[in-house]
């Protein structure tokens, strides 16, 4: 016997409509590339995204055709994404901060059809554009006035493509499977690989990540997301506050503190939502200049772990609650959230840290399990590490253009490359990824925790631990410092003393870094996490001083 309810398919484009039926006043705000502050609201946002659907039509883009955005946060990235999706064609984010070319791969492998731009980005398309015979056009946000002299062609001006419609469309209907939306990992494990959102993993994945204890965004919310659209979907946000008709603020190409501080102070904004480097910026923004966040009730961090020292400013400092979330793009990305569980409201605030440093537990629809390297689960005692697994609704299943690659073991787990632990509540704890995790003496050092330590320490700006080869006890750990502005490390010996007497009692005897290097500048990959490939790179001839080799830990 068969259930007898209605097969709505669940579509991504009834969230805009749901939005400007139900919070058709509410505004999306947004800095725009060309300097002023935009304001519009959900109604607006729905009429011009219609618009924008029917100007794609008539260039001849049609279902199923992929088209690519490179572009900030703003209304119109916004409306793209809507636009695209209403037709039936497939958005795809390009993040800009990718080499060209990569770039050119990820287009060329997705095969864009059209390009919509910032007119930020038109230089580095001008300069890969002969490079994409997929691509048919380019079409720049902006207006008729600030539309550049360039070589792109054919190319279109966003606002006057809208003006010239009248929205009279409604969205093609489509099946709930049918693909949304595709973004590429940043590659940092080999080439970029594309991930393929449903309509269907893209609303399941909204309603679970408004849940009350995942995002729990309300209509009376007002949020900005500082994660890019173009980075794990800005964590879905562009599908989650219309959803409940969320206030959005949208920060455009400026993410700094001052810039993000305005918004904030300006807008009232409530959560907002960005990774740890971010936050850093604000943090020392508000220092500098001494300031508060009266309106600011949450903060979502992920991407990279959260330091302690970051918990514990937003929350003593400036009563800002942090949840500490973690994902990829492989997982929509959300795949766990740090929020209490009932009984912990009781903790000191020292339990409650410990809590909120780890990663969190997963909402209903995602699950998870550790594993050893041959796949047998391993206990949930929060001290044991195995490689993280996942699965659920909004989970990959296989990569763009891999389709006959099973990436799923038998249970149907994807495996993330992350190392972590669950504990008996069921809050995980990412230690490491797979191919970063020092092994010293068969046992595993988590690189995580003692960068996250370390940075705690006044005179660290960022902090990366590195595993360095080891006669005896296969790699060591190697801490590499880049200092804060103006410290002085004319006598390094001095400030190493001085930071491994700091982590001495906070980490394992033999988790002590054997030695600490200093740099000018740190690399970081597309997504603003440090790039440990190329420190390996930089450290790949690094020799341990004589007294270490010898070092035989105490046995
Ligand atoms: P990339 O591979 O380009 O970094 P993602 O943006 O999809 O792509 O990053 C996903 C990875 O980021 C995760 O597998 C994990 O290693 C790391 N990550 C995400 N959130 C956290 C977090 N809160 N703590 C530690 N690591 C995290």
């Amino acid at each position: 016997m068969l259930g007898q309810m209605q097969k709505t398919p669940l579509l991504v484009n009834g969230i805009l409509d749901y939005a400007a039926l139900y919070h058709g006043e509410r505004e999306i705000i947004s800095r725009l590339v060309e300097g002023e502050i935009h304001r519009e609201t959900y109604a607006q946002a729905h009429l011009r995204a219609r618009k924008l659907s029917q100007s794609l039509l008539k260039l001849g883009l049609t279902q199923g055709d992929i088209i690519a955005t490179l572009a900030w946060n703003t209304h119109r990235h916004l409306e793209s994404w809507y636009a695209i999706t209403g037709i039936g064609a497939v958005y795809h984010t390009l993040n800009p901060r990718l080499f060209a070319e990569q770039l050119v791969y990820i287009i060329n492998h997705a095969a864009d059809k059209f390009i919509i731009t910032d007119l930020t980005f038109v230089p580095l398309l001008e300069a890969i554009a002969d490079k994409l015979p997929t691509v048919k056009g380019f079409i720049i946000m902006t207006d008729e006035a600030h539309m550049p002299q360039t070589k792109l062609d054919p190319v279109y001006c966003f606002e006057s493509l809208i003006e010239a419609e009248n929205g009279d469309f409604d969205w093609v209907a489509l099946d709930e499977n049918a693909a949304c939306g595709i973004c590429y990992t940043s590659g940092t494990t080999g080439q970029p690989k594309g991930v393929v959102y449903s309509h269907r993993s893209n609303v399941i994945h909204t309603l679970v990540a408004n849940g009350a204890d995942v995002f729990a965004l309300t209509s009376r919310a007002t949020i900005l997301p500082v994660v890019p659209m173009f980075h794990a979907n800005s964590w879905g946000i562009a599908f989650a506050a219309p959803m409940v008709g969320a206030k959005m603020v949208l920060p455009g190409p400026k993410m700094d503190g001052e810039s993000l501080y305005e918004l904030l102070d300006k807008e009232k904004v409530t959560m907002s939502a960005a990774v740890p480097t971010i936050w850093l910026m604000l943090l020392q923004h508000l220092e500098a200049h001494k300031l508060s966040l009266p309106h600011l009730q949450r903060v979502l961090i992920g991407g990279a772990a959260v330091p302690r020292m970051m918990i514990e400013k937003f929350e003593k400092d400036y009563k800002v609650e942090v949840d500490h979330a973690w994902g990829m793009t492989e997982t929509s990305p959300l795949g766990t959230v740090c929020t209490l569980k009932a009984g912990m409201e009781n903790y000191s605030f020292e339990e409650k840290m410990q809590t909120k440093l780890k990663q969190g537990r997963p909402p209903y629809l995602i699950w998870l399990k550790i594993t050893d390297p041959d796949g047998k689960t391993l206990p949930r005692d929060g001290k044991t590490f195995g490689n993280l697994k996942i699965k659920g609704p909004f989970i990959l299943e296989t990569y763009l253009r891999e389709e006959n690659e099973i990436v799923l073991d038998e249970e149907g787990f994807f495996d993330t490359g992350d190392i972590a632990t669950i504990d008996p509540e069921g809050y995980m704890q990412i230690t490491d990824r797979a191919k970063d995790i020092v092994k010293s003496g068969g046992e595993w050092i988590s690189s995580i925790e003692i960068e996250n330590i370390a940075v705690g320490h006044a005179d660290i700006a960022e902090a990366a631990i590195i595993g360095i080869a080891h006669p005896k006890w296969g790699e060591r750990p190697l801490l590499i410092v880049l200092p804060r502005e103006g410290v002085d490390i004319s006598t390094p010996e001095k400030v190493q003393k001085d930071i491994l007497a700091y982590l001495e009692g906070k980490i394992a005897k033999w988790w002590m870094p054997d030695d600490i290097v200093f740099v000018d500048s740190m690399p970081h990959t597309a997504a603003g996490k440090i790039q440990k490939t190329a420190l390996r790179e930089q450290f790949k001839d690094y020799q341990w001083p004589p007294a270490i080799l010898a070092d035989d830990k105490g046995e």
